[in-house]
């Protein structure tokens, strides 16, 4: 799509022509998803510095009717950012801190910020501000609220949508909405921030957030336990959080093919045990008072999951690198898993009385289905969402395996619609699971998304194509 010269014109008295990048190599990583496997097309990439300049962008859009996409840090995995034509407009200039206050356990950042740095900035302040997940290095907040990204604190914190209190956003007609209120009770009608949460940058351009921080943990504990079936990976879970209560951080687990594509994969990778183990869990507890009996209350669990023949072995983090060992096995599974050639990955999440039932039908299924794949299943097990990835048959044909994710696809999903599940856990719907949106909501649902999109973009310039087509 070629772009008119007037509206090039606008773009340039909005944001001058330094913020905007118009050579095919500079181009380039705006256009190529984070894993490679697509690729967008747009002759446009604008980079404002301030609200008012992305206001000014947007009303150009408007004007010309010219689709506009916007990007973060560049870290989704479904395809949310990838432009059809128009122009991109990365946040990416937007990264001050507004505002810290420590009494209201409020930040104030701009949608640019990246998510390690809202972190840091909230450390020097004494606080925590808990969303984590393994790309908190490069993706901007402005992308973790427009996914609302989960990572390994949602157990204790809840996902990014639980963690934002105001929002400032930059309507699809370029109208400045200011939400930026750091108020925990407002019951003024319409609760408007939750639109755009999630929205994936359909409904508007998120340029600055409100979030909340908590305060600093100062004891923290992290132990692994092996244990012989997924029955009792169950079991310690519920032990832990009976014991350990809203100082459960994070409970994961991981099979014990996540542990062998680490070792084969992952430098310094160790084996946790002296033996293998079927399962493994990766407990973290966390309380903001020091001295904290957290260790001698996790002691009690495990132990008295040993002696019942519940968890096989277990291990506590004795040292901040010894913590880090543990999950760097957890970590790592994803980058450990390319070292197994193709994969199709499934994040997917059931209400966590239905984990167990889960990942053995779903195994079996597909098992069936292929009987040399591999599964590889680990997560959150405390959220209810599982990585649900399949690796293709060893020494396999990659492209036949890639060629089959349609019927493997269905084959998992239709499992977890029928345990009233979600296909996408984290990370959203973009373009890569929009067809499988489609498929599963209810109509009423995608009908009244299409009635919200088309009211707040009704030229269909916002982040196109994505979610829901209109
Ligand atoms: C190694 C790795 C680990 C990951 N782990 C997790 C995890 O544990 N949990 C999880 O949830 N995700 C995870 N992700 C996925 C990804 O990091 C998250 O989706 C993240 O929130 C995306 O942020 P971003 O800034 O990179 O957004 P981008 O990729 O730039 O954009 C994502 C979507 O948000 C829209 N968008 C971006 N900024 C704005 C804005 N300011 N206003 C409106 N819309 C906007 C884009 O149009 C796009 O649709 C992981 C990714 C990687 C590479």
């Amino acid at each position: 799509m070629t772009l008119p010269d007037p509206f090039l014109k606008s773009i340039r008295d909005a944001v001058g022509e330094k913020a905007m990048i118009t050579d095919a190599g500079d181009r380039e990583p705006y256009l190529v998803e984070e894993r490679g496997l697509l690729r967008g097309d747009s002759d446009l990439v604008v980079r404002p510095a301030t609200t008012d300049e992305v206001a000014a962008v947007v009303r150009a859009c408007a004007a010309a009717k010219i689709p506009v996409v916007p990007l973060g840090g560049r870290t989704g995995l479904v395809g949310g950012g990838v432009a059809a034509g128009g122009i991109i407009l990365s946040t990416e200039r937007m990264t001050g801190i507004r505002e810290v206050d420590a009494l209201n356990l409020t930040i104030t950042v701009e949608a640019g910020c990246v998510l390690a740095d809202v972190q840091t900035a909230a450390a020097e302040a004494d606080c925590l501000f808990p969303l984590s997940l393994g790309a908190e290095g490069s993706c901007r907040i402005g992308g973790n609220i427009s996914t609302n990204a989960g990572g390994v604190g949602v157990l204790r914190y809840g996902n990014t949508r639980a963690l934002v209190l105001g929002l400032e956003v930059v309507l699809p007609d370029g109208r400045i909405w200011t939400g930026l209120n750091g108020l925990r009770k407002d019951n003024t009608g319409y609760d408007l921030k939750q639109l755009f949460i999630g929205a994936e940058g359909t409904l508007g351009i998120i340029t600055a957030a409100v979030l909340t921080m908590f305060p600093k943990p100062r004891t923290t504990v992290t132990a692994l336990a092996a244990v012989n079936d997924l029955g009792g990976v169950m079991e310690v879970f519920a032990r832990t959080r009976a014991a350990c209560g809203d100082r459960l951080t994070a409970f994961e687990t991981l099979s014990r093919r996540c542990v062998e594509f680490d070792l084969a994969h992952v430098p310094g990778a160790v084996d946790p045990f002296a033996a293998p183990h079927p399962h493994y869990v990766l407990i973290e507890a966390t309380s903001p008072r020091a001295g904290d009996p957290l260790r001698d209350d996790l002691e009690v669990v495990l132990g008295a999951a040993l002696e019942d023949g519940v968890v096989a072995d277990a291990v506590f983090a004795e040292s901040e690198n010894q913590r880090k060992q543990i999950w760097m096995l957890r970590e790592t599974i994803p980058e450990a898993q390319k070292g197994e050639g193709a994969s199709i990955k499934h994040d997917v999440a059931v209400p966590v009385s239905r984990v167990k039932t889960f990942i053995e039908e779903a195994t079996r299924a597909v098992e069936a289905a292929m009987p040399d794949i591999r599964v590889v299943a680990f997560g959150h097990i405390g959220d209810g969402n599982i990585h649900f990835n399949l690796s293709q048959p060893a020494g396999g044909d990659p492209k036949e395996f890639r060629d089959a994710t349609g019927m493997l696809n269905r084959i998992v999903h239709d499992i977890v619609a029928s345990m009233n599940g979600s296909i996408s856990a984290e990370h959203g719907i973009g373009l890569v699971k929009r067809d499988e949106l489609a498929h599963y909501k209810d109509a009423i649902d995608i009908d009244l998304m299409r009635t919200v999109k088309r009211a707040l973009d009704p030229d269909n310039i916002m982040n196109p194509g994505k979610i829901v087509q209109t």
